[in-house]
């Protein structure tokens, strides 16, 4: 008999009040008894919905079968069938929308909690497990991969499996793309990340940092080189600023600029001298994922007040629910319908506030959404010493400014003709963050899954 509570198993989490004062991670994870309650909500539908709603197709209601059955080395092995990342996956992915939105428990009551017990699945095997080093025979045949994100980590992985001699090439000092250098250790630990790729190196495959491609070598002196196929998943990291005054300031950082020197600098440890402002009021602008990382950071890294400027409503703010209801929690304050006009700065130089206007919901534009118009005179600042600019990325120009017959579009994407992910460019492919513009760790892993699968393709097709 399934398990008819119509509410998920609650996680078990650190109290607000302490863990906004700590980097370890909030959410505690399930035990094995909770994990096993929780799999038993599983109606095991014939049609299998929830399947259908993840991007990589893993088969969810086998792996969660196995948890019922206390098979939880069966439950990881089920989901690394179609995805190689799954501690990453059970943590940051955006259930909500995906396999636990098609759920049909959700339709009465809240959905399985699938992406809780993925985790639990991954991280149990981290625990216990053993991973068997996979016998490939080798195919003789080299791909590239640039950039060591979830995209091209992906790709890397599947083609290992299928016997190629994979390089990855990462501008940075450290593999993982927005998995190591965005996204905040109380959120994903970076050990779990390392221990990903640690799996994938075991599987045969070459990682080399500190390689820009576009500068160290360019995509055509890779072909030279002995690549027979190039794959592209440079992700979505040049921030995008408001254009408006004092942004020069000092104290104004990107939110990818800030996430790196607390994550990949380890400004969270500290023990490390890393170069970043200790900020005591913070205004963090944007409403996405992103944003919420920035200021729950900021208040760990003992900021007093910290404000999310969003101009538009709460019911429009791109960020998880989940996201924004932690940060509610860990006292960061939402100025919504609020949006900057010009950053002040001190006597020296420094950031000394932030004016804005508020705003109020005007007609629908282009995307569905009520535009937000300013309410003239509204104008007031918040004073603050930190001003962290959150309101989205576009891909890097260096690829497609270094790489000839490589198309983008106005947005700066890369251009890929179909879900081959075949760019314009003969023998090159693209997925993830830099074809689609910032989205999501489990689009870019399912593009780097389709790629790979083309990549195979083109390869024996010239054999
Ligand atoms: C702070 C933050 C929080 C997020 N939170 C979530 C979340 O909770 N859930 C979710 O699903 N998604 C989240 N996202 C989005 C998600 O992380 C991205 O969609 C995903 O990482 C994209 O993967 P990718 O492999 O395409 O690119 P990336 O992860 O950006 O990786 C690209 C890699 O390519 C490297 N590179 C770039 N140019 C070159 C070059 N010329 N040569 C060599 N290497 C190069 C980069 O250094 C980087 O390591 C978040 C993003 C950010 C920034």
């Amino acid at each position: 008999m399934p398990n008819m509570n119509p509410k998920k198993t609650p996680m078990p989490e650190q109290e607000p009040c302490i863990r906004n004062k700590n980097f370890e991670e909030v959410s505690l994870g399930y035990t094995e008894d909770m994990a096993k309650s929780e799999a038993e909500r599983c109606l095991h539908c014939k049609n299998q919905p929830c399947v259908k709603g993840c991007p990589v197709g893993v088969h969810i209601p086998d792996f969660l079968k196995k948890i019922t059955e206390g098979d939880y080395e069966g439950a990881y092995h089920t989901i690394k069938l179609t995805n190689s990342l799954p501690a990453v996956c059970g943590r940051v992915c955006p259930q909500e929308s995906q396999c636990e939105h098609n759920c049909v428990r959700g339709i009465k009551g809240e959905p399985v909690g699938i992406g809780r017990l993925e985790r639990f699945a991954a991280d149990w095997h981290m625990k216990h497990g053993k991973d068997e080093a996979e016998k490939v025979t080798p195919n003789g045949h080299r791909v590239a991969v640039v950039g060591a994100g979830p995209a091209g980590l992906t790709c890397a992985g599947d083609l290992a499996a299928l016997g190629y001699s994979v390089t990855v090439f990462e501008a940075l000092h450290a593999a993982g793309g927005v998995l190591m250098y965005g996204i905040p250790q109380f959120r994903l630990p970076k050990e779990i990340v390392q221990k990903e790729i640690d799996a994938l190196k075991e599987k045969g495959v070459k990682v080399e940092t500190d390689m820009v491609i576009g500068k160290v070598f360019s995509v055509d002196e890779l072909f030279e080189s002995g690549f027979e196929a190039i794959f592209v998943g440079t992700g979505a990291g040049l921030p995008n600023f408001m254009n408006i005054p004092g942004e020069g300031l000092v104290g104004v950082y990107s939110a990818n600029e800030f996430l790196t020197r607390v994550n990949l600098m380890k400004a969270y440890k500290p023990e490390y001298d890393t170069p970043i402002i200790h900020p005591k009021n913070v205004a963090v602008v944007g409403g996405g994922n992103v944003a919420m990382d920035a200021a729950r950071t900021a208040l760990r890294l003992g900021a007093e007040n910290v404000h999310i400027v969003y101009r538009r409503a709460e019911e429009q703010m791109p960020a998880r629910r989940e996201e924004v209801h932690h940060a509610k929690e860990e006292g960061v304050i939402f100025d919504l319908l609020c949006n900057p006009l010009q950053i002040l700065g001190d006597e020296n130089g420094r950031v000394g506030g932030i004016e804005c206007i508020h705003m109020e919901l005007g007609e629908a534009d282009a995307s569905g959404r009520r535009r937000p118009v300013p309410v003239e005179g509204s104008n007031f600042t918040i004073p603050v010493d930190c001003v962290v600019m959150a309101i989205g990325n576009s891909p890097n120009p260096l690829i497609r400014s270094t790489t000839e017959g490589l198309e983008a579009n106005s947005h700066g994407c890369i251009v890929v003709k179909d879900d081959t992910m075949e760019t314009t460019r003969e023998g090159v492919y693209a997925a993830g963050d830099a074809v689609s513009g910032a989205a999501t760790v489990i689009l870019a892993m399912g593009g780097g899954k389709d790629a790979a699968r083309s990549i195979d393709n083109y390869i024996r097709s010239k054999e």
